[in-house]
């Protein structure tokens, strides 16, 4: 007969384990070493906290994959998804029908986004948004009676998902070696990774402005009446975590209008409260004419994205005949009826207020007193609850280490082991905890990340 369904934790960690390595292929994972060292099996959650089988109570600093904003356990997001379950589990949108969970949740979105967006596109994930945003942007200048706009411009060490387009828009270079091919008329210019990349004698704005100035040499190299549209992330995520000088969105900005170049902000970290905004291109000050959301909308209870359209790209859609493009699940019910009760407990209990004028200032002034000189700490960026810590040999020199994803990954197992959760990418250390985090955990994580990090530097003999 069939194994029993393991709705609850039933196992032991070993029988755990070896199932996992028997028939279980992991994301971005090494599946032969892993499977000698066995995964650490999550067994329950709850605010910003997880157990594994063996009964080891870990803090989250990354809110799952950048994604838990409300904190695990919340009732309300249950019961929500509970009552759709039984009232309506499934219905589509394609053939003229629609359903309340999705009206309700598409009229929130428009009076929680910036006045522009008040419509929406609805898929699973970060990368399917991205998909679907190439779909509308190719769409949006056919409309517009110039087909040849086609080119989209993205940058070297972004991250847009993990499909052929989502993979083809990143600039992950150790994505693309393993792709079959890559999603045509997708181009990619530097990043505006300060500490990484400046010249040593160049200024943060200076550079930031250097770097924007990419966009508009790539479009001139292209024609502009063969741009489409540009796509970043606000801050980078996966990437590092890297926040761009203030002088690079505006920058941008100004480059897209001027040659008539769709903006397209992936919010798909930076988007439901990351920053202390509602959307994180708010804190750089920029207008997008589309979004990508995904992981916050949900808070991660159950999978979905989205694309928030500008009022103008929108009219074009809606004026002009069938647009082709759809997702069994686009607006599912479930998911649809998870999200509302996530945004209204983002918003009703004043978590992304509290982000920005409380949790995310402490947050931050504890990162920087922490590592404030720290012998291979070179810098500590971000805002709200998201930061990078750039792992250096000599922090004022700027030198990076030649080896700097190892010690990356050193520092991560130090963590790991002192039962924090914080991920390395690269020579960079990234936190991003839920949003309902205390000052105590606050503190908890800041001390535990200290540890790991000195840990580190002694390990490598640095003082
Ligand atoms: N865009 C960004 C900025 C992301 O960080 C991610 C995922 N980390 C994605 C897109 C892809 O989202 P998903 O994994 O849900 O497909």
């Amino acid at each position: 007969g069939l194994p029993q369904a393991a709705t609850t934790h039933t196992r032991g960690t070993a029988e755990y384990r070896a199932l996992d390595a028997a028939h279980h292929l992991h994301p971005f994972s090494d599946m032969g070493t892993l499977n000698q060292i066995g995964s650490r099996v999550i067994v329950k959650a709850n605010g910003v906290y997880l157990w594994d089988s063996d009964g080891n109570r870990i803090i989250d600093g990354m809110a799952g994959l950048w994604c838990v904003n409300v904190g695990y356990g919340r009732q309300e997001l249950a019961d929500a998804a509970y009552r759709q379950m039984r009232e309506l589990s499934y219905y589509n949108t394609f053939f003229k029908t629609t359903h309340p969970p999705v009206i309700e949740l598409s009229a929130l979105l428009a009076d929680l986004a910036p006045e522009p967006f008040n419509h929406f596109f609805y898929c699973n994930s970060g990368s399917e948004g991205n998909d679907t945003v190439l779909r509308i942007v190719h769409r949006y200048w056919a409309t517009q009676g110039r087909p040849d706009k086609k080119y989209v411009i993205s940058r070297r060490n972004a991250y847009h998902g993990s499909t052929i387009a989502g993979a083809t828009l990143g600039g992950m270079d150790y994505m693309h070696e393993q792709m079959p091919a890559k999603v045509d008329h997708i181009v990619h210019i530097g990043q505006p990774y300060f500490y990484g990349e400046a010249p040593a004698d160049m200024t943060p704005e200076a550079f930031g402005l250097a770097r924007a100035r990419e966009l508009e040499a790539k479009i001139l190299e292209l024609g502009a009446e063969n741009v489409a549209a540009f796509i970043g992330e606000p801050f980078q995520g996966a990437g590092g975590v890297i926040f761009p000088p203030s002088s690079y969105w505006p920058e941008i900005e100004r480059i897209c209008r001027k040659y008539d170049v769709l903006l397209v902000a992936d919010e798909v970290i930076g988007g439901f409260g990351r920053t202390g905004e509602w959307f994180a291109h708010r804190y750089f000050g920029v207008s997008p004419d589309l979004m990508t959301l995904a992981k916050g909308l949900t808070s991660g209870y159950v999978p979905m994205g989205a694309v928030a359209i500008h009022d103008r790209i929108a009219r074009a859609l809606i004026d002009n005949g069938e647009f082709n493009h759809g997702l069994t699940y686009s607006g599912h019910p479930v998911a649809a009826a998870v999200a509302i009760a996530n945004l209204k407990l983002l918003r009703d209990e004043g978590i992304v207020e509290r982000v920005r004028h409380e949790a995310g200032p402490y947050f931050q002034r504890c990162l920087r007193e922490a590592f404030d000189g720290h012998p291979i700490v070179g810098e500590v960026v971000g805002a709200g609850l998201v930061a990078g810590l750039q792992l250096a040999e000599d922090p004022r020199a700027r030198k990076r280490f030649a080896d700097g994803a190892e010690v990356g990954l050193l520092c991560r197992d130090f963590c790991f082991n002192g039962n924090l959760i914080m991920r390395a990418t690269g020579d960079r250390m990234v936190l991003s905890p839920p949003l309902v985090v205390t000052h105590d955990e606050i503190d908890e994580i800041v001390a535990k990340a200290k540890t790991a990090i000195d840990a580190t530097a002694k390990q490598l003999g640095l003082p």
